[in-house]
């Protein structure tokens, strides 16, 4: 159960489960790879909880960010968006590809960084202990898209 989960989450961290936690934590969890804007998150929590306010909306996410409940993220668009993160510490966190052209982020598990933060600490006696990858570049459909209007240039 989900709920339970989230509520375990908010104890470990030494906060107090209010009902604006856990939906905050619920309507996150419930739009999967969707990295969703703490107006998006007020508009999808009004709709099971109608007298939520914005301003309790972005006090919550803030709260959750500071205590590593969620996790920022910032696609250079100009907004700020939101995503379950540190709470599954179990799970390796994903990471994202950014269309320059179209602004989808594509979400991707795996990553070669290992032998990377291997080699550092080899090297340097450094030790990573947290990563972030953002890359960016074009989606297959653009990359179609940019080709059939080449295509039609030359005709
Ligand atoms: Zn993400
Ligand atoms: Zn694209
Ligand atoms: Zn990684």
């Amino acid at each position: 159960m989900e709920q339970e989960r989230f509520k375990e989450v908010l104890r470990e961290r030494g906060l107090k489960v209010t009902n604006q936690r856990l939906l905050v934590l619920e309507t996150i969890a419930g739009h999967p790879g969707e990295h969703l804007t703490a107006e998006e998150i007020y508009e999808l929590a009004k709709e099971q909880y109608p007298e939520i306010g914005l301003a309790t909306i972005y006090r919550t996410v803030q709260v959750l960010v500071e205590l590593n409940v969620i996790d920022k993220v910032s696609f250079d668009d100009g907004f700020v968006r939101y995503e379950l993160g540190s709470a599954k510490a179990d799970s390796h966190h994903h990471h994202h590809a950014i269309c320059q052209e179209c602004g989808r982020v594509l979400a991707f598990e795996g990553d070669l960084l290992e032998t990377l933060e291997q080699a550092l600490y080899d090297t340097m006696g450094f030790v990573v202990t947290d990563h972030e990858v953002k890359l960016t570049g074009y989606c297959k459909d653009c990359i179609k898209r940019k080709g059939q209007e080449n295509m039609e240039e030359f005709n």
